[in-house]
């Protein structure tokens, strides 16, 4: 018989689990797992995502049996599934309701929970385009505050800035549990900045960062013209070099481009080593397609694979949007992929579409005319019918069309919390593959913001 574990047993297994991992094991990788059920003698147990079970099962399987066995005992076996594509059926029904706003926390507070786990080195492929990028986040990670200090990356947008960033934080979190480690993009920093100036709580703010074993700033290009915060940064960044502390940078463009910042600051970004991401080459991008097809609910064959990887060419958040698209209109028409399929459905993509940055506010505004709901209800509280799944692929749009990070999306949607915005474009991902007339949906829009 299907039944839920007792929750005091389910509460015993997390405690058992909690105390054989660091804190940050625990918080990234393995507090966020939950019961699906147990059945006889089998207890099955959610990942919230693909990537998040892999890694888990990778890593921290045998941790998990030692902690169901001594909570529920011998014989018992552990089944994981990722909760985004469940395959077990579900007891409980859960028209995914948005996850409840976080108390909205006076104090900016990034923390490490906005590391994405995908964005590890596992999942990172590695070719000539970014082989000494990656080289050296990963010597980084190994030995913080060793070999090159900072470390600035530059390139396009959707090279896989951040992805390394993240990497690093993951990484060096994993062998030295110790270190504290502080990822934040530049906007959240430099918001930090105005809520300490706001709340006369400036002390705070220097604390924060100042006491930090690693410094990892995201898309610093978005300091550009902010003199107060620079003349901040600049402390920041001295502090921390003195200490010997690692500090890792990623911007648009190279320390010589970003002109609107003084020398002083400039000269520093180039103190240690500074390196670029280029744009992959087709060996690459097929190489980044399998690793995500290998994830794929369906058979995608190489010749389709072939095709997206020489569709689109400079950016690998297109690349990976392709591939879901392809995969999910497959699952949703249940038909097997094919070129056929998959050129049918990537119309709007590849040389002929030219890459004018689209706007948030046209993606807002096209969203609101399909749902036929207002932009201003789109950015407003209301959680209610259809207007609460308008937001979220509106989101999804975002995150698929512009540059903008989790947090800034939920910056665009009346304040909302990143994690809310992740789980918004999640939900519509998988939403994609069940519902045609969403998937139509979202295609529409999708193509025709591309084209206009
Ligand atoms: P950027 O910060 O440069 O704009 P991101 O780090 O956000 O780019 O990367 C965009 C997407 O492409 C992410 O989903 C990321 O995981 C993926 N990606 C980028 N580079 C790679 C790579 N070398 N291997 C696998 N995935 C990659
Ligand atoms: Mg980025």
């Amino acid at each position: 018989m299907e039944a839920y574990p007792a929750a005091e047993n389910w509460d015993q297994f997390r405690q058992s689990l909690r105390a054989r991992v660091t804190p940050v094991t625990w918080r990234t990788w393995l507090e966020g797992l939950s019961p699906h059920s147990i059945d006889g003698d089998v207890i099955r147990i959610l990942a919230p995502s693909e990537f998040h079970l892999r890694w888990v099962n990778e890593k921290y399987r045998p941790l998990i049996e030692e902690s169901v066995v001594s909570v529920f005992g011998a014989g018992i076996t552990v089944e994981m599934e990722a909760s985004d594509t469940p395959l077990f059926d579900s007891p409980t029904v859960d028209d995914d309701p948005e996850p409840e706003p976080l108390p909205s926390a006076a104090a900016v507070e990034p923390d490490d929970d906005q590391l994405v786990p995908k964005y590890s080195f596992e999942n990172f492929v590695v070719g000539p385009s970014n082989r000494f990028a990656h080289a050296a986040a990963l010597a980084i990670a190994e030995q913080p505050g060793g070999h090159y200090n900072p470390l600035f990356v530059y390139g396009p947008a959707g090279l896989g800035k951040t992805h390394l960033l993240q990497a690093i934080a993951q990484h060096c979190a994993e062998l030295h549990p110790r270190l504290e480690i502080c990822y934040l993009t530049s906007e959240e920093f430099f918001n930090g900045f105005i809520d300490g100036i706001r709340r006369k709580r400036m002390d705070e703010f220097k604390a924060r960062y100042r006491g930090v074993d690693m410094l990892l700033l995201d898309d610093v290009q978005f300091l550009e013209g902010k003199e107060q915060i620079l003349e901040e940064f600049f402390h920041t960044f001295n502090s921390l070099y003195e200490a010997g502390k690692q500090l890792v940078f990623s911007s648009d463009r190279p320390p010589k481009s970003l002109s609107s910042l003084e020398d002083r600051i400039r000269s520093r970004f180039e103190w240690g080593l500074t390196t670029d991401i280029q744009p992959p080459d087709v060996e690459t991008r097929l190489a980044i397609l399998r690793k995500n097809a290998a994830f794929a609910p369906v058979e995608v064959p190489e010749p389709v694979l072939d095709f997206m990887a020489n569709r689109v060419v400079d950016n690998i958040r297109e690349l990976e949007g392709a591939l879901t698209r392809v995969t999910a209109y497959a699952a949703l028409t249940h038909q097997p992929i094919d070129l056929e399929m998959a050129e049918d459905v990537l119309q709007d993509l590849g040389p002929a579409h030219t890459t004018v940055p689209i706007s948030p506010g046209r993606v807002l505004a096209a969203t609101a005319e399909s749902f036929g709901v207002s932009i201003i209800d789109l950015e407003g509280p209301s959680r209610k019918q259809p207007l609460a799944r308008a937001r979220q692929v509106a989101m999804y749009l975002c995150r698929e069309l512009t540059d903008l990070s989790l947090p800034k999306i939920g910056a665009l949607f009346g304040g909302r919390d990143h994690t809310t915005v992740l789980h918004g474009v999640n939900n519509v991902a998988r939403l994609m593959k069940e519902d045609q007339h969403l998937f139509d949906r979202v295609t529409a829009l999708l193509q025709s913001l591309r084209k206009s």
